[in-house]
């Protein structure tokens, strides 16, 4: 059992076997979708079968086997909502890496384990700073994957004199009013301390704030430059909220924070790609950027698979079997695609993987950031 993290996928995208494919499964299998085991082998079975369909004549029979093994008889789902195996039975290659989050179905073979989807995961990875706040209460937590992780609570009354307001003169009001100002200040700033120490002691990536338009800015005012540099869109959940609300609103937030990662990239490309430099798009061109080792970041679809070729240089191409580099011969591969992912973070490029985004659609479902 492999635990995922950037340095196991770096070692299942170094696995290469030129001569028998490896073939590569993703399956959802979260509880809360799939109730008994029965629902996703059912699910692997019609992978399966669309796998046979369009490799004709070929034979995973060993792989296929193992996986199908596995899921039936050896997956213990706690804390576990997809799986990524990847089986070179031939080589006796055989991982399987348990993941906390939900992946879209896949079944694949290439020359090498397919880990595009690994990489996105490890994104939303990044724990989720979040506080709920009101002018007495602050509550914070770390989610991940939609879970809490660490929780804590501050509760600031104010003087219980101030409850009974009816014989208070004008004068006394407004000195009352003033301390209250100060004393919710005070709160605040308490508040924001708090994030901060549970950020130093904990850690996490961005941090999203539940509060009234008017609290927010006091808050937001409060914080620590490198807390507001972290600031994700807001949580519209009440201080009183139960905690699966809360987690339902967090995981929406870790979703617009993933989008907006994604987002930003693909600008960043299209604006490259305008100005005519630091920017490529289209499968040969940015095949032919990381043979180069030009290639800072690599943005693909999830999902977009094509055959091509492969050097035993490690040189890629769409068309073969001529080596672009060194005029060799070249090797069919299954999904080319895959392979640039994995020249992508051997030559260590961030790899960016994109769930149905039009603009990198349009742009061929690949495109590259480049050093030079
Ligand atoms: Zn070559």
């Amino acid at each position: 059992m492999t635990v995922i993290t950037e340095a196991s996928i770096k070692e299942l995208a170094g696995f290469k076997s030129a001569d028998t494919p490896v073939v590569s499964c993703y399956l959802d299998v979260d509880g809360r979708r799939h109730i008994r085991a029965k629902d996703y082998l059912l699910e692997l079975e019609s992978l399966k079968k669309q796998l046979l369909a369009s490799h004709p004549g070929q034979n995973f029979d060993a792989d296929l086997a193992l996986m199908s093994d596995y899921v039936a008889t050896h997956l213990d789902r706690h804390g576990v909502r997809g799986i990524a195996m990847f089986s070179c039975a031939e080589k006796k290659y055989w991982k399987v890496i348990r993941l906390p989050v939900a992946v879209a179905n896949r079944l694949s073979v290439n020359q090498s384990p397919v880990v595009g989807p690994l990489e996105a995961i490890v994104h939303a990875l990044e724990p989720l700073g979040v506080l709920l706040v009101d002018r007495q209460r602050a509550r914070m937590f770390i989610f991940q994957f939609g879970e809490v992780v660490e929780r804590t609570e501050l509760f600031e009354a104010l003087p219980r004199e101030y409850d009974r307001r009816d014989d208070a003169s004008r004068g006394s009001r407004e000195r009352e009013q003033h301390h209250i100002d100060e004393l919710t200040h005070q709160h605040f700033r308490h508040a924001t301390e708090a994030v901060f120490r549970l950020y130093q002691d904990k850690g996490f990536g961005r941090l999203t704030i539940g509060a009234t338009d008017e609290v927010y800015a006091a808050v937001e005012h409060e914080l620590h430059p490198y807390l507001r540099e972290r600031l994700a869109p807001r949580l519209h959940v009440p201080v009183t909220a139960n905690e699966t609300d809360i987690a339902k609103a967090a995981f929406g937030i870790e979703q617009i924070v993933e989008l907006e990662r994604e987002q930003a990239a693909v600008t960043k490309l299209r604006d490259a790609i305008g100005a005519g430099a630091k920017g490529t798009a289209g499968l040969g061109p940015v095949l032919a950027a990381l043979n180069e080792r030009r290639v800072a970041t690599l943005l693909v679809s999830n999902g977009f698979e094509e055959s091509g070729w492969l050097c035993s240089c490690g040189a890629l191409a769409v068309k073969g079997p001529k080596c672009p580099l060194d005029g060799e011969e070249m090797e069919r591969v299954d999904d080319v695609v895959s392979d640039a992912v994995d020249a992508a973070l051997l030559e260590g490029a961030h790899v960016v993987t994109c769930e149905g985004n039009a603009d990198l659609d349009v742009h061929g479902r690949i495109g590259a950031l480049l050093r030079y």
